[in-house]
C-alpha cells in the first residue's frame, strides 16, 4: 500500500516571521498519530529555518528547484548537495511555473531529477497539461512525454515521486474532478508499469492544482491519487491541517 504524502509548495511566499507562525501552528495542530507523510517546500533561503523549527517533528522539508550542475561558477544556482546539506529530503522539479517562466525543457527536468537522485534526494517530478492541450485532447500525450523524458534518464524509478498538476487548475480555484485526475494518474502509472510493474505500483503520484479542504478527501480517495502538492492552501495552517486530516 502506498503511503500518502501531503506536500506544501510555498512558491515565492513567506518571511521569517510568517514562516515561524505557520510552522508552529502546523506543529501544534498535527494529530498525534499521522497516517500520511508531511512535507513543506519553502523558498531556499528559509530551508535552514525549517530545519531548525522542524527538527525532531514529523514534518519534512525540501526545495522547489535545483541546479542541474553539481558545483562551480553558476551564479545564482543552488546545488543538490547544498539542499541535502540543509536537510532536504524531497525537491520539486519541472513545476509548470518553471517550465513556463524559465523555459525548462523535459530534458533539463530529467537531468535535474537524475542529479537529485545521485545526491540522495527524492525528486518530485511535476507533469501537467495546459487548458489548450486538454481541450484539444492531448493530455495523455503531453504528460507521457514529460514523464518518459525523466524515466529515460533516471537510474531508479523507485526513488522518485510524480506530481500531476494540470496547469489550468493551478492557482485558479478550478480543480480537476476526482475522476479526471484519477484517469491521468492511472495513465501515468501505466506508463511506469510498462517499464517495471512492481516498481510502478509503489511510486507515489500526487495531485496538485487548487487542492483545498473542500475537495481533498474525495481526490485523495481515488485509487491512484497518493497525496497532494498544495500551493495556496499550504500557506494557511488550518487549510493545510485539514488536508492532512483528510489523508
Ligand atoms: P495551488 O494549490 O495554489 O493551485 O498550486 C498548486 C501547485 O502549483 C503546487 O505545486
Amino acid at each position: 500500500m502506498r503511503r500518502t504524502l501531503i506536500a506544501g509548495n510555498w512558491k515565492m511566499n513567506g518571511d521569517f516571521s510568517a514562516n515561524r507562525s505557520l510552522l508552529s501552528e502546523i506543529k501544534a495542530g498535527l494529530p498525534a498519530s499521522l497516517n500520511c507523510d508531511v512535507l513543506v517546500c519553502p523558498p531556499a533561503p528559509y530551508l535552514a529555518q525549517c530545519a531548525e523549527l522542524l527538527a525532531g517533528t514529523a514534518v519534512m522539508w525540501g526545495a522547489q528547484d535545483v541546479s542541474v550542475h553539481a558545483q562551480g561558477a553558476y551564479t545564482g544556482e543552488i546545488s543538490a548537495a547544498m539542499l541535502a546539506d540543509c536537510g532536504s529530503k524531497y525537491v520539486i522539479v519541472g513545476h509548470s511555473e518553471r517550465r513556463a517562466y524559465h523555459a525548462e525543457s523535459d530534458e533539463l527536468v530529467a537531468q535535474k531529477a537524475l542529479h537529485l537522485q545521485k545526491s540522495g534526494l527524492l525528486p518530485i517530478v511535476c507533469v501537467g497539461e495546459t487548458l489548450e492541450q486538454r481541450e484539444s485532447g492531448q493530455t495523455n500525450q503531453v504528460v507521457a512525454a514529460q514523464l518518459n523524458a525523466v524515466l529515460d534518464v533516471l537510474g531508479d524509478m523507485a526513488a522518485m515521486v510524480v506530481a500531476y498538476e494540470p496547469v489550468w487548475a493551478i492557482g485558479t480555484g478550478k480543480t480537476a474532478t476526482p475522476q479526471m485526475a484519477q484517469d491521468v494518474h492511472q495513465f501515468l502509472r501505466q506508463q511506469m508499469a510498462a517499464r517495471n510493474a512492481a516498481v510502478a505500483d509503489k511510486v507515489q503520484i500526487l495531485y496538485g492544482g487548487s487542492m483545498k479542504p473542500e475537495n481533498a478527501a474525495e481526490l485523495l480517495a481515488m485509487p491512484d491519487i497518493d497525496g497532494g502538492l498544495i500551493g495556496g492552501a499550504a500557506l494557511k495552517s488550518q487549510d493545510f491541517l485539514s488536508i492532512i486530516a483528510a489523508a
